[in-house]
């Protein structure tokens, strides 16, 4: 009954194209002034022919490869056509899985690791089309006055990757996600850190209701969000006997809720037409065997080699190449520190904590490799504890600040001396006498002395020296008046 289903359509750009997909202009557009990377072909203006660019296709080749998908030998465009602001010439150029056509590749899938467990999703399609414009709304899409296009990213290559509806939660979609992006990264084809490089389309069924399609979901983080969102709308109106009605529904990652766009029943069937201007692409079997064999090394391949040459567990293996950064972030740090296990800890453990309640990507926090590097080997050195290197990492993350700078100017140093610690122990005794009289009989007591003198120095103390020299205090009460 509760069961739900997703299915996810990727639209992701090929950053690491120079130009368009069927025009000369600049898809280096971000942060250009609106409508300077146009002309009359992503314009749509007449009488304009549209010229493939014939990399997007040995990128998509090696998408499909990647993604363990049956490749086309031969494919064909087609025109998607449909009134809106954001497409001038009212139709975009797109490929068709019906009437003939053939998308660049199908049937693939994708594994992924969700905690312990592996699973796989499939691929139901791969496909190439541009990209529309950009529409601005100044405030939300309900309340706006008016709207603003711009055509910069007009005819941006596009790779759209449909799944299977088989996803089951929305965690799952994220993590799926997630390992999509570090594929498509290890691949160099995609920059998924660039604004709007990756966007996603969800469609959700729940306990066997309509599909409700969600659109316009613009990174990961808010797709885990609107599918939530969506499963908890879904699962309401199923309580109240109501019916979950086919439609199609936008995320508004401002009030994070879904709102109606539009039933299914009113949907335009996109008028599909073979695009005449683009002839039939072929794709070699040379073509494809020339680029399997040139692939970067892959997320499943960086795991194999990470367990090999740095003796890590599979598990751990897995955790990092999720993530390109995090695996580069992971290698870096070895190369500087030279012990494996423990920065794959670090990394997995308070690093992967720091950046989820900072909310960001390792790419985008402060800290770096060597920065990281630095702070275990003041800890193995002894320089600081534990504790402090936990606290040391929040600061890093959030400054950028050396640790080595961070310890000296907010005096982190670990305290060893046995002097000092005696002078601060003497204050632990007189602010807490009972304790030192049941420390006497009882060692939960004599802990509870050691805790105190700890939280005095902020957790700088060496705790084994704390501990010695509370009990050494201890012992010389009792040898001085053994009547108490
Ligand atoms: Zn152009």
């Amino acid at each position: 009954m509760d069961e739900v289903k997703i299915g996810l359509e990727v639209h992701c750009q090929l950053t690491a194209l120079k130009s368009k997909l069927f025009c000369g202009c600049s898809a280096d557009y971000r942060g250009a002034p609106p409508n300077s990377h146009v002309c009359p072909v992503c314009l749509g203006l007449p009488g304009s022919l549209p010229v493939l660019n014939s990399k997007a296709i040995d990128l998509a080749v090696m998408v499909a490869i990647a993604l363990n998908c049956k490749i086309a030998e031969t494919t064909l465009f087609f025109r998607k056509n449909y009134y809106y602001p954001d497409l001038p010439k009212n139709f975009q150029i797109s490929q068709y899985d019906r009437a003939g056509g053939v998308p660049i590749a199908s049937e693939g899938y994708v594994t992924f690791r969700v905690d312990r467990e592996k699973k796989t999703v499939r691929v139901r399609r791969v496909h190439l089309e541009e990209d529309p414009g950009k529409l601005h709304y100044p405030g939300t899409i309900e309340t706006a006055p008016y709207v603003l296009v711009d055509y910069n990213r007009s005819g941006v290559a596009l790779l759209e990757i449909v799944t299977e509806p088989e996803l089951t939660s929305p965690r799952d979609a994220r993590v799926f996600l997630q390992k999509l992006r570090s594929i498509l990264e290890h691949l160099g084809v995609s920059d998924g850190s660039l604004e709007g490089a990756m966007r996603c389309d969800a469609n959700i069924s729940f306990g066997g209701g309509g599909r409700v399609e969600v659109k316009n979901i613009s990174s990961f983080k808010e797709v885990e969000r609107a599918l939530g969102f969506e499963i908890v709308r879904q699962r309401d109106l199923v309580k109240r006997g109501a019916y979950v009605k086919m439609e199609t529904r936008h995320w508004d990652d401002v009030r994070r809720v879904t709102i109606s766009l539009r039933t299914k029943e009113e949907e335009q069937d996109y008028r599909y037409f073979p695009e005449p201007d683009l002839v039939p692409v072929r794709i070699s079997a040379e073509k494809i065997e020339r680029l399997s064999r040139d692939m970067p090394e892959l997320p499943e391949a960086r795991r194999e080699r990470l367990m090999r040459e740095y003796g890590l567990p599979e598990y751990d293996a897995d955790v990092l190449t999720s993530d390109r950064a995090m695996a580069n972030f992971f290698e870096r740090c070895v190369a500087v520190y030279g012990k494996p296990k423990p920065v794959a800890n670090w990394l997995m453990g308070d690093v992967l904590q720091c950046l989820h309640t900072l909310d960001v990507d390792i790419d985008q926090a402060k800290i770096t490799p060597e920065h990281l590097a630095e702070m275990l080997k003041l800890m193995d050195d002894g320089v600081i504890s534990i504790k402090i290197a936990k606290k040391l990492l929040w600061d890093m993350m959030k400054t950028g600040v050396t640790p080595a700078r961070i310890v000296e100017d907010k005096g982190l140093i670990r305290i060893t001396d046995w002097p000092t610690l005696e002078n601060l122990a003497e204050k632990v005794f007189i602010e807490y006498p009972q304790a030192v009289k049941d420390a006497m009989i009882d060692d939960k007591a004599v802990h509870y002395l050691v805790g105190q003198l700890m939280a005095l120095t902020k957790g700088r103390a060496d705790p084994e020296v704390a501990n010695q020299v509370i009990r050494k205090k201890l012992e010389s009460l009792k040898a001085g008046c053994p009547s108490e």
